[in-house]
């Protein structure tokens, strides 16, 4: 199959479709990858390494989308990219479609068929496409809390792991999934004293083993929480329920009694955060001060660390990418975690949530 990678044309995105590896992948299972010239650049890979890796440059997205049956991107297409979809193409990128109804408008117009990499699903009922930014985003929490809490930038101006004779800062996490675990990891590896709180209590067993006592891991009740922050030098907000926007687990009420300067992290800030005073902040202004607490609430973590997360990502989506390239749309019949990602085709909303966020399915 021809398989095409446009440049990504959203605000400050500097993730590519396919990294080069995935690239010399398909093309040695004898497939055909066309790539826009540039598109790697936010990755420091070059036209030339996408050639050496076997794919054909040529100039402009709509050259690929002419070239091209499978699309593959990562952020959702704009209005530009919408229209250059025709009904025998098959687009696979992060699509979050449910609170867009604009973009699913334009994709039911096109006739072409549409995965959502945020639905596909695994045996064990995880979102594999979703995973990689989230293990990411949990990572560089704790850098981004680092950051913020030193004080020339308003910070409490605490080291995270202290040094001998000096306490380490404290770190609460609230929510012990995939964010919450490695942002756990990365706190407690650099020596801060950490403390997950989740309301599913088998969660909490399976974080005290494998955290092997490193970590204290608390049911989520409303006093736990606050006795918790309170005490906190950084709060990391990684709660989530699915299919609903995030729970308020701190109101601004709290905020007076926390520590000054205190930070913190919302990265379910995409949900709508789970602290009452967070707003969306980009990378170019990352953090803001309420009652002086310092808040980082960037949206699009991931796209700090665009080399890591395109090969993170790259990781998880070449397996699919290499079953609709080897199959096409006979893919879905054998797979239905793949299926689970199928959202829009033939001029119809495919998948049900979303259907029913949308309020229409054609
Ligand atoms: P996950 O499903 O793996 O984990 C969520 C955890 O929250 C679960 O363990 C659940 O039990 C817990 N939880 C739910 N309600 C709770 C409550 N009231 N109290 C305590 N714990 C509660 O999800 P994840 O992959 O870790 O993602 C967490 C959030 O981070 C999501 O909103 C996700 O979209 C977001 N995210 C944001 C970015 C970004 O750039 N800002 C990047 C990746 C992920």
């Amino acid at each position: 199959m021809r398989i095409g990678v446009p440049t990504e044309i959203k605000s400050n995105e500097f993730r590519v479709g396919l990294v080069p590896g995935s690239v010399r992948e398909l093309t040695a299972g004898g497939h055909e990858v066309v790539v826009q010239s540039g598109a790697g650049g936010g990755i420091f890979a070059d036209d030339a390494t996408y050639e050496r890796a076997g794919a054909r440059i040529v100039p402009t997205a709509e050259a690929v989308f002419e070239a091209a049956e499978l699309i593959v991107k990562v952020k959702e297409p704009l209005a530009s990219e919408i229209a250059l979809l025709r009904p025998h193409h098959i687009l696979f990128t992060y699509l979050h479609l449910a609170p867009d109804p604009g973009q699913a408008r334009g994709l039911l117009a096109s006739g072409a068929t549409a995965i959502a990499y945020e639905t596909v699903t695994d045996a064990s009922g995880g979102l594999p496409l979703l995973a990689p930014m989230s293990e990411v985003a949990g990572r560089l929490s704790m850098e981004a809390a680092a950051l913020a809490l030193r004080r020339p930038t308003g910070g409490r101006g605490v080291l995270l792991g202290g040094v001998p004779g000096v306490q380490p800062a404290k770190v609460v996490v609230l929510g012990g999934g995939v964010v919450g675990t490695h942002a756990a990891r990365m706190a407690a590896g650099l020596g801060a004293h950490v403390s997950i709180i989740d309301k599913s209590l088998p969660r909490l067993r399976q974080l005290d083993e494998l955290f092997e006592g490193r970590v204290v891991t608390l049911a989520s009740t409303m006093h736990a929480i606050e006795d918790a922050v309170l005490e906190a030098d950084v709060v990391v907000g990684a709660v989530l329920v699915a299919g609903a926007s995030a729970p308020k687990l701190v109101s601004r009420s709290m905020l007076p009694s926390m520590k000054r300067g205190a930070v913190l992290v919302d990265v379910s800030i995409d949900q709508g955060g789970c602290f009452e005073t967070s707003r969306p902040t980009t990378h170019a202004d990352p953090t803001y001060e309420v009652d002086g607490i310092i808040h980082y609430c960037v949206a699009n973590m991931p796209g700090a660390v665009p080399v890591t997360s395109a090969q993170a990502l790259n990781n998880a989506t070449l397996p699919f990418v290499t079953k609709l390239a080897d199959k096409g749309l006979a893919a879905f019949d054998r797979d239905p975690h793949l299926a689970a990602g199928l959202n829009v085709k033939d001029g119809r909303i495919m998948h049900q949530a979303v259907q029913m966020s949308l309020g229409f399915d054609r």
